[in-house]
């Protein structure tokens, strides 16, 4: 094993290890109640941060059960307690001065517990003049908004997780591409909320050369059971296309339907392109984790960021460099002594 390898795999391993916690109560993670684009320029999210039925912000350890039973739980210094907007990939918020000039002398990313202002009256934040869903340019987000709340001791700070509503489904690139087959993948990370009034995705996919389109309809959600105990929906999923053309190029994107109130609302995805190959075989050379068509340090990032986070949004048959039958940190290293050229 070279030196830099080695050197990647120990980083790797501390990064793994700086999730040690420190003595401060975790925030009990927050919840996404809405969005809203009202009248075109108005967005509106409605947040909320947990409490126990006094309404004191509580920590992690505040379950349904011990609010029911009466068990111990850990209530916050609501003092202590801020929190933080974030957009799409982890971008923090940042509330300005210029675009909230009643709230704000400086540029700010935490706000405090129950903060009223003209941004917010403690529950809903209120972004005037930002489009999103109707944005053709300079959206505010293109996917998704979360919320993420933190709580500051003496200095010493923890944090909840970030907790994303999704507003727009994410069409990732295709996986598993045979000649007459491939994977539409809009599946979301975990943390992830689905949009309220969910009733399912239609997903088109277009020939490109022919303009025929098909429409898959109605697709379900996933669901997970909530810590009430309901069946919730989850944003994203995959859904396996068969019977399509060998080397033909389809486009093709999901729409997330919903009932607020009376009509349908249809929110469409981004636009994927995949072409599929003549005949089958596989395709693609070993570490070619992403299918991208060239074996590159981005195929490092990704097998990296792909064991990490547990997702498998990459090709396992090609991430298994060593051809050991399993997709470890070993095949990191291997990945990256071929590329060093030493193999
Ligand atoms: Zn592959």
């Amino acid at each position: 094993m070279k030196k830099s390898s080695l050197l990647i795999v120990a980083l790797l391993a501390f990064a793994l290890s700086a999730v040690a916690q420190n003595n401060v109560p975790k925030p009990k993670n927050p919840k996404i109640d809405y969005w809203e684009e009202a009248w075109g320029t108005s967005q509106q999210l409605m947040f909320t941060i947990e409490t126990d039925w006094s309404g004191n912000p509580v920590a992690d350890d505040c379950t349904v059960e011990a609010l029911f039973t009466g068990g111990d739980y850990t209530i916050l210094d609501a003092d202590k307690v801020t929190y933080s907007i974030y957009t799409d990939d982890d971008q923090l918020f940042v509330f300005t001065p210029e675009e909230f000039p009643q709230d704000f002398t400086e540029p700010t990313t935490e706000l405090p517990y129950g903060f009223e202002g003209m941004c917010c009256d403690g529950t809903t934040l209120y972004f005037e003049n930002r489009n999103a869903i109707t944005a053709t340019a300079d959206p505010f987000f293109t996917w998704r908004i979360g919320i993420q709340v933190h709580y500051t001791v003496d200095g010493v700070r923890n944090s909840s997780d970030i907790i994303y509503l999704e507003v727009f489904p994410q069409m990732h690139p295709a996986t598993e591409v045979t000649s007459t087959s491939f994977v539409a993948d809009w599946s979301s990370e975990p943390n992830c909320m689905q949009h309220a009034g969910f009733v399912g995705y239609d997903l088109y996919v277009t020939n490109k050369a022919t303009q025929e389109t098909t429409v898959i309809a109605d697709i379900p959600a996933l669901t997970h059971v909530s810590e009430w105990g309901n069946n919730e929906p989850l944003p994203g999923r995959t859904y396996l296309l068969e019977g399509l053309t060998p080397g033909a190029t389809y486009e093709y994107y999901v729409v997330s339907k919903h009932h607020w109130g009376e009509p349908t609302v249809d929110i469409p995805s981004n636009v994927q392109e995949v072409t599929l190959p003549l005949t089958d075989g596989h395709g693609y050379e070993a570490g070619d984790v992403n299918h991208d068509g060239v074996v590159s340090i981005k195929d490092v990032t990704d097998l990296v960021d792909s064991l990490l986070s547990g997702d498998n949004g990459i090709c396992s048959q090609c991430a298994d460099v060593n051809e050991s039958g399993d997709v470890t940190i070993a095949d990191v290293t291997t990945l990256i002594d071929r590329l060093l050229g030493s193999n």
